[in-house]
């Protein structure tokens, strides 16, 4: 007999009695409202785990290689993220020099920073569930991950600068690349519902 457990819907509130474990390449769906609850897979923990380093390493290389060289009327610029908002903020927009930081570099850094919080102990056997508050506090950070918007935008305005400057992509430009598909596929499988089975069965019906 399979095991079973309850769990209300996050859209529709309708009371579902789902299996334990989800095989992989099937998914936990709401029959009243077709939301996606789950989708399986082989080994979730290990693969959080590999990728969430991968992409802390790549984003590392980001930080600290140049983004992008440009030259135009003799002038030549070479810019990295971290100079990004410093260069918004000497020319008086603080806040998006702020929120530029904030949503490229350092949330996605404390989303994985987090999850190995989460997902490494309990690898290591130290511990079996992991703190409430971290389940939490991912579930706030992550309607703000926005890297993969930051890639779109920068991929748009490198098609409109190439016209007008020469332009020459840094190491940081191919780390960054390399982390937004890696980081999103972190995300993709970090479901609520397979977070809040790594942290506390008690208490599912916070998210
Ligand atoms: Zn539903």
């Amino acid at each position: 007999m399979i095991k079973t457990e309850k769990l209300a819907c996050h859209e529709c509130d309708l009371l579902l009695h789902i299996p334990e474990h989800t095989s992989a390449c099937h998914s936990l769906v709401c029959p009243r409202c077709q939301h996606k609850i789950s989708s399986g897979h082989s080994n979730a923990l290990d693969s959080v785990i590999a990728l969430s380093i991968s992409a802390l390493i790549v984003l590392g290389i980001a930080i600290s290689l140049p983004f992008i060289s440009f030259s135009a009327q003799g002038q030549a610029h070479s810019i990295s993220l971290m100079h990004t908002s410093i260069e918004l903020y000497s020319q008086g927009f603080t806040s998006l020099a702020v929120i530029a930081l904030v949503l490229i570099v350092f949330f996605p850094f404390l989303y994985i920073f987090c999850l190995l919080m989460i997902t490494l102990p309990i690898k290591l056997g130290l511990i079996t569930k992991a703190p409430v508050t971290l389940g939490k506090f991912i579930g706030l950070l992550t309607p703000w991950l926005m890297a993969d918007v930051f890639l779109i935008g920068v991929l748009i305005a490198l098609i409109k600068l190439i016209p007008m400057a020469d332009i020459s992509i840094g190491g940081a430009f191919w780390a960054y690349l390399m982390f937004v598909p890696l980081f999103s596929y972190v995300v993709s499988i970090v479901d609520p519902y397979r977070l809040w089975n790594w942290i506390d069965h008690d208490s599912k019906c916070a998210y």
